[in-house]
């Protein structure tokens, strides 16, 4: 038989801790860190290997996967803050960087650029599928990197995910992340704005909705995570827009579409709108909520 490879995986929030789990189920030999204690004790529980530190983790690993909120994180974690040197300096010569968390491509580039400079390879590899897809294993990967590097890493994606997409060099998974989480964010804003327009006319909010999920304005947002509560028994909106994806990721990720777009002097019209939108749910205190609770914004809920 022959031996597993040596994961170290860091950062084990709602995404991360499941997916650490999914690879230790599938016989890889993780070592799990996170800075919460909470963290640690959660997916020590589904029998994964926890380290002390970040350092320990990454000793003797093979393979390096972060998956953590925003490129500050990443960039810390990796380059260093202040006096704290970096990880990359204790990662073993010729380990793989897997990078899964949503940031700013050029942060991706950045900590791709250091670790090629101490000959470690890295793909960003940024996650469509949410929670519910994390802890199912079925995530859809969108990857940018080396195509030799992402060969490597496909068995250890492929425990975690169902597809995998190659978008092109470093930073364009977190390009086409943005794309996809941009369209998502004006979609489900104006999936609420719309059934919000019903209602108000007297229809009937799940069978307005029924007929939009078979019409042209169907979507992810009317097939499966409406926005209007009692529409979908199992969506966020049906249980007080708790779980799911939060606003604030969704505001964090449309920041990041808007910072792309003057980079290349693209027009983002409906993205900056919908990230106001998500700015203004934010102050009214529901940062927290799921990201479809922005249609609360446009109406009086029932
Ligand atoms: P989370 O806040 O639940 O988890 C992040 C974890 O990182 C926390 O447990 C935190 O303690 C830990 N952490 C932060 N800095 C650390 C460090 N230096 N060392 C070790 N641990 C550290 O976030 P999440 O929902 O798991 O999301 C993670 C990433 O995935 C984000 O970039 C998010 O945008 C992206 N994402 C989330 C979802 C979702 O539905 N939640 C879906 C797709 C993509």
């Amino acid at each position: 038989m022959s031996t597993p490879t040596r994961i170290a995986f860091i950062g084990l929030g709602h995404m991360g801790g499941p997916m650490a789990t999914n690879l230790h189920k599938a016989g890889f030999a993780v070592s799990a860190f996170d800075l919460s204690a909470d963290a640690l004790a959660a997916v020590r529980a589904q029998g994964v290997p926890t380290a002390d530190s970040a350092r320990a983790a990454v000793a003797g690993a093979q393979v390096v996967i972060s998956m953590l909120p925003a490129s500050r994180h990443v960039e810390g974690l990796y380059l260093g803050t202040g006096d704290a040197e970096g990880l990359l300096a204790a990662i073993e010569p010729g380990a793989l960087l897997i990078d899964s968390s949503t940031i700013a491509p050029a942060s991706a580039q950045k900590v791709a650029q250091a670790a090629a400079a101490r000959g470690l390879a890295m793909i960003d590899a940024p996650v469509s599928g949410g929670v519910a897809g994390a802890s199912a294993g079925t995530l859809t990967f969108i990857v940018g990197g080396d195509a030799a590097a992402l060969e490597r890493a496909r068995p250890v994606l492929q425990a975690m995910g169902k597809n995998i997409f190659h978008m092109g060099a470093i930073g364009a998974g977190q390009v086409a992340k943005l794309c996809n989480n941009m369209a998502l964010g004006v979609i489900m804003a104006v999936t609420g704005e719309a059934i919000a327009l019903g209602v108000a006319h007297g229809l009937d909010a799940k069978t307005l909705s029924d007929m939009m999920a078979v019409s042209t304005s169907r979507s992810w947002a009317t097939e499966v995570c409406n926005p209007w509560p009692g529409v979908h028994p199992n969506a966020p909106a049906s249980r007080g827009y708790s779980g799911g994806f939060g606003n604030d990721l969704m505001l964090k990720d449309l920041g990041l579409a808007v910072e792309a777009a003057m980079g290349v002097g693209a027009s983002i019209p409906l993205g900056e709108l919908a990230r106001n939108l998500y700015a203004l749910n934010k102050q009214a205190g529901r940062g927290g909520q799921d990201f479809s609770g922005v249609v609360q914004l446009l109406t009086r809920l029932p």
